[in-house]
């Protein structure tokens, strides 16, 4: 079965981002793996860091198995990610065990410095996961091919200077909406952590806001948008497209 590998920072940011289309991939027969670099280590008011990364990545694994998917954990920890030797095996060990098809990740300049860095890391090792005097020692195979990559449209559908990003396609998500609502509800410590530190009441609906909003601009109910990395190596065509049909709105 081919694979499709969401990869974002920290537990729930693929469940914002992408949930309804990986929803959409596995109805197409595909298998999901969702990756985070950390693990949700400052994501509590008083428990100490092993203890909430204990609880975010079970929570980011019940998440992974709504849709039948496998979770993996690069061993990062927040606020700490870099573009360094550590991260970046980390992240190309995980491109090797999955080899997937097709990559999803962060957008390259998002608002948080750990969101931007995983995005470089995670962009590098699909591109260097085919290297075969890289990192020999685990024993994992190289990759013979360069996945297709996307990147998620940024936290809150805003650049850092405010701008809407250039979307290559738009997903309509409005058959799967209730199971991405489902997968980030997995995530009950990051709700209470979001509405003790950003003041959020109510996290499923703000994250149904921002599908929403997706959606208008394609004349859908939810939507989630994505811009396609074209960078040389990489597959040039929208493999998005050929296997959603209409429910993927290309934008010109
Ligand atoms: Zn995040």
């Amino acid at each position: 079965m081919e694979r499709i590998l969401a990869f974002g920072c920290h537990p729930d940011d693929i469940e914002f981002m992408c949930a309804g289309t990986l929803a959409l991939l596995v109805k197409k027969g595909f298998e999901i793996h969702l990756a985070t670099m950390t693990g949700g280590e400052v994501g509590h008011p008083f428990l100490a860091a092993h203890e909430i990364r204990n609880i975010r990545l079970k929570e980011n694994e019940n998440s992974a198995k709504i849709i039948g998917g496998f979770f993996h954990y690069a061993g990062g920890s927040d606020l700490e990610v870099e573009y360094n030797d550590f991260y970046r095996r980390a992240s190309v060990r995980i491109i090797r065990k999955v080899d997937p098809l097709i990559v999803f990740t962060t957008f390259p300049f998002d608002y948080l410095i750990d969101h931007k860095e995983t995005s470089r890391l995670v962009r590098n090792a699909c591109y260097i996961a085919s290297v075969p005097n890289y990192d020999k020692e685990p024993g994992l195979k190289p990759t013979n091919r360069f996945p297709y990559l996307y990147y998620w449209n940024a936290s809150g559908l805003k650049d850092i200077f405010g701008n809407e990003l250039p979307l290559t396609c738009i997903v309509d998500i409005s058959s799967t909406i209730n199971i991405k609502e489902e997968m980030l509800a997995c995530h009950k410590s990051q709700m209470e952590w979001l509405k003790y530190h950003n003041k959020w009441e109510n996290y499923l609906e703000i994250m149904k806001r921002q599908s929403r909003k997706e959606g208008e601009k394609i004349g859908v109910e939810f939507a989630e948008g994505f811009i396609q990395h074209k960078g040389n190596g990489h597959p040039q065509d929208n493999i998005l497209k050929q296997i959603l049909g209409e429910l993927c709105q290309e934008i010109k």
